[in-house]
């Protein structure tokens, strides 16, 4: 007897799972385990939602007219060069489908985003880590890495999870010394957080270049990360391939109308990164009073190194839990002594740092 076979390389993924949200017996949880914004949704945003729902039996304007006509707009950029998504992990996964497939090689940073081997891998091409260095992704390190085989590199910036950053210099440099048929993909799912003035989203990077592409999402700092929409700005001949590839009603018309609504309501955006500003040092130095090792964060999370290593990163995660709150724990990611944690509200922020304490306390 035969049976359907999968192609090459889907069985070697091991499924992405996301931040979980229930804890057993609990009603109410805190949770910190999937960057989402401690303040939720635009108000707008939802009265756009509401209002859309009314017009569910219509198909959606499958190009996202409107909203890449915003985000250009917004952003300063062509929306001619825009493609919206289902999720930037939409995009991702169609940027690989276009680009890299059997026999070729997918080149992220050690502890980059876990999308970039997964994408690789359901295309049937080699993801390949290289090296970092404390925490952060090296150029040197990804430029040594490259083969002849390298179609792809992916670089989150800032990362997820480790929070750290390249510099716009070091952006540039590594662009510099790619082969010019090497797509870079700049994910820069945090930059709205951003506030440093040698970072660079990657937007000037693609204006300048054919083989650039940065992506964005709408699913952190705007909070709708339920209603799954993305984009990507590249140059024309790059996101003509992916328009063409796409499927032609990628983006619901909720997902459309509440991005326009979130766009426009730059009260809540500049809200979310006060929120941001504020209790991101605050958490990070709290963490590091504990004795825990955190890389620098610019995002709206920090990953948390326990001196005791993966047994101690694990009690704690499991301390936490009993007491209703939810982090990330980073095996997956080749950090089994480390838990991520996002920014919350005052008091989940003040109950993680409390209740962690209490954790070190006792053991
Ligand atoms: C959260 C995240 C994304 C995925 O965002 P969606 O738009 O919700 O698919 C992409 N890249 C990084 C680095 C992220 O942390």
């Amino acid at each position: 007897m035969t049976t359907p076979t999968p192609q090459p390389g889907l069985m070697s993924i091991t499924p992405y799972k996301g931040g979980e949200s229930e804890l057993e017996g609990l009603d109410h949880v805190r949770k910190l385990s999937a960057n989402e914004s401690p303040l939720g949704p635009s108000p707008r945003a939802i009265a756009a939602m509401r209002e859309m729902a009314e017009a569910a039996h219509r198909y959606p304007d499958g190009g996202a007219t409107r909203l890449r006509e915003m985000l250009g707009k917004r952003f300063g950029l062509p929306a001619s060069q825009l493609i919206c998504g289902n999720g930037s992990d939409e995009l991702l996964g169609l940027i690989t489908s276009c680009y890299a497939g059997e026999g070729d090689e997918v080149l992220y940073s050690r502890h980059g985003f876990l999308m970039y081997p997964i994408a690789a891998m359901a295309h049937g091409a080699t993801p390949v880590p290289a090296p970092e260095t404390d925490y952060c992704a090296d150029v040197d390190a990804l430029l040594a890495a490259v083969t002849p085989r390298t179609r792809i590199l992916f670089l989150a910036n800032p990362n997820n999870p480790t929070g750290t950053y390249l510099a716009r210099d070091e952006v540039a440099r590594l662009r510099a010394g790619l082969r010019d048929d090497i797509l870079l993909v700049i994910d820069a799912a945090y930059a709205e957080y951003v506030g440093r003035n040698d970072y660079d989203s990657g937007a000037s990077l693609v204006a300048a270049h054919d083989n650039v592409i940065m992506t964005r999402t709408f699913s952190k700092i705007f909070g709708l990360g339920g209603m799954r929409v993305g984009w990507a700005y590249g140059a024309p001949d790059i996101i003509d391939v992916l328009h063409r590839a796409r499927g032609p009603f990628n983006t619901s018309i909720m997902a459309q109308a509440a991005a326009i609504a979130a766009l426009e309501d730059t009260a809540h955006l500049d809200a979310a990164r006060a929120h941001n500003d504020r209790w991101l040092p605050w958490m990070s130095a709290a963490l590091a009073d504990l004795g825990l090792d955190c890389p620098p964060s610019i995002g709206n999370f920090v990953l948390a190194r326990f001196p005791g290593g993966p047994d101690q990163a694990n009690a704690a995660d499991a301390f936490l839990r009993s007491k209703g709150i939810i982090v990330r724990q980073m095996g997956g990611y080749g950090l089994p002594e480390a838990l991520r944690i996002t920014i919350g509200t005052e008091a989940d922020n003040h109950a993680v740092i409390d209740t962690t304490k209490q954790f070190l306390a006792d053991t």
